[in-house]
């Protein structure tokens, strides 16, 4: 069997890559065991070393990887070059922190020496999504090879173009050769992989119902997960909010990658007082946006493939048969390609799709709040809990909003929700556990060991 890669753009087949056997995935990781039992006793002078090599590998190579992004999974070009200047800036950050973060710490205890020491756990699988197929892999494996581990990477089965570009730019920049490897295996043939003793923890990052399958997979074995699942972010726009701005923060944060983000502005509570304006600002900017080729200068670019476009379609028609309000979109384009243009509902309510759903692509979904604290209950009312928005003109409340009654991994007042390699990155309830980025994702995949020396 192969794995193929479609683009979205024309339908036509790019390439098709064959699927590891049994047998060579278990070379591949005895000889990533290997590699990481040596990689574990190297200096982090060596360690930044391939880090830096590593930045400017990425930073040569963007045109070439956001083209090969646009190609198999339809990201526009503008987009795959910021991606790839993230992952290089990821890069720089953990060289800049690792002597820091990896560092003995001591514990004063009379009578003994008590030190907290930083040991790697071995080779971390990560279960990679194909929409931001380049940050979401350096995102873990980052973090995890900086902290003496290996990483085998499982990238999602249309993506596999980016999967061997990522592998190549490792042993370009120095890494050894095995300390980080893509395996060709698709997702619903991982169980063996993940119980194979080589692996010592498994993240994903991915659906829901996938997440829930490797962590029993994992737990089944006892092995430790991190998982960043789906969202259905709440955008709460309050009666004091800067219109403007919040219009503007919402079109950002919902049509990045063409709508297909997990942290994307999913849904727009807004209260009753704003709501024309926001909805008729909003539908005014959207009607500018460009959609089309994603090698061109354009605002969206074709979903993933026709299945997720189809889907995205009848989640759309759903909400509208409920009751929804169409103003914008929501039509299939007749061209070639998996193309659907931004679509705007509004009037949505709680038991409507556009409500209880994700909807992973360009659909925007505005929902009325009687007040303030309606507009909280609505944004909590979610089975997800990844990012969230607060817009008001009030800092103090903006901040204790975000504080204490948006059940979510992340808020972000007055802005749109980014990730940040300085910033944890995470969600609770069904959008998964565990953190990514900062010093509590380099955390997840370690051993903490206590060791207490006595005099003899
Ligand atoms: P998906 O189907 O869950 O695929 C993600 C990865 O999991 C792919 O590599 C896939 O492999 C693999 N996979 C699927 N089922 C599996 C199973 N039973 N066992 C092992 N591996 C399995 O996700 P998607 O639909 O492509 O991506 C969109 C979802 O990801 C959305 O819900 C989005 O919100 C979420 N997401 C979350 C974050 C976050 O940080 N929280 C970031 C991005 C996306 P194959 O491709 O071979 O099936």
């Amino acid at each position: 069997m192969a794995l193929v890669s479609i683009n979205p753009a024309t339908g036509k087949e790019i390439q098709s890559y064959p699927q590891h056997s049994s047998i060579e995935v278990k070379y591949i990781l005895d000889q990533s065991v290997v590699a990481q039992q040596q990689w574990k006793n190297t200096s982090l002078e060596l360690r930044n070393s391939c880090l830096e090599q590593l930045a400017g590998i990425l930073r040569d190579r963007a045109k070439e990887y956001s083209i090969l992004m646009a190609e198999e999974m339809g990201k526009p070009v503008s987009q795959g070059l910021g991606e790839v200047e993230k992952c290089a800036s990821l890069c720089e950050y953990y060289k800049e922190e690792a002597f820091g973060f990896l560092a003995d710490k001591s514990v004063e205890i009379a009578g003994q020496k008590s030190i907290i020491s930083i040991q790697p756990m071995g080779l971390i699988l990560g279960v990679m999504p194909w929409n931001f197929p380049f940050w979401q892999v350096f995102r873990f494996a980052i973090p995890t090879i900086t902290a003496g581990n290996g990483a085998i990477l499982k990238h999602a089965s249309n993506v596999q173009g980016c999967a061997f570009a990522i592998e190549k730019s490792f042993k370009d920049s120095g890494f050894p050769e095995n300390i980080f490897r893509n395996i060709v295996v698709p997702g619903r043939e991982m169980e063996e992989v993940i119980k194979h003793p080589a692996i010592a923890a498994i993240t994903l990052t991915g659906s829901t119902p996938a997440g829930k399958s490797i962590a029993m997979t994992a737990g089944s074995v006892l092995k430790k997960t991190v998982l960043e699942l789906g969202g259905s972010d709440p955008y709460i726009i309050l009666e004091d909010a800067n219109v403007d701005l919040a219009v503007d923060a919402c079109i950002s944060g919902r049509i990045l990658n063409t709508g297909q983000s997990c942290i994307a502005a999913k849904r727009l509570i807004v209260t009753e007082n704003l709501y024309d304006t926001f909805l008729s600002k909003l539908e005014d900017k959207l009607s500018d946006k460009i959609m089309g080729d994603p090698k061109d200068d354009v605002d969206i670019g074709p979903m993933v493939s026709i299945e997720a476009r189809d889907e995205v379609h009848d989640q759309v028609c759903r909400s509208i048969e409920a009751g929804a309000k169409l103003k914008l979109g929501g039509i299939i384009p007749k061209e070639v390609g998996a193309f659907y243009p931004i679509t705007l509902l509004s009037e949505v309510e709680p038991g409507m799709t556009a409500f209880d759903e994700e909807i992973f692509g360009p659909v925007f979904t505005v929902i009325k709040a009687r007040d303030e604290a309606n507009a909280i209950e609505l944004g909590n009312q979610t089975e997800f809990g990844l990012g969230s928005a607060v817009f008001t003109s009030d800092l103090e409340k903006g901040e204790s909003i975000a504080k204490t009654q948006l059940n979510v991994g992340a808020c972000f007042v007055n802005d749109f929700v980014k990730s940040d390699p300085r910033l944890p990155f995470g969600g609770i309830k069904e959008s998964g556990y565990g953190r990514e980025l900062s010093i509590y994702g380099i955390m997840e995949f370690v051993n903490v060991k206590t060791i207490v020396v006595k005099n003899a």
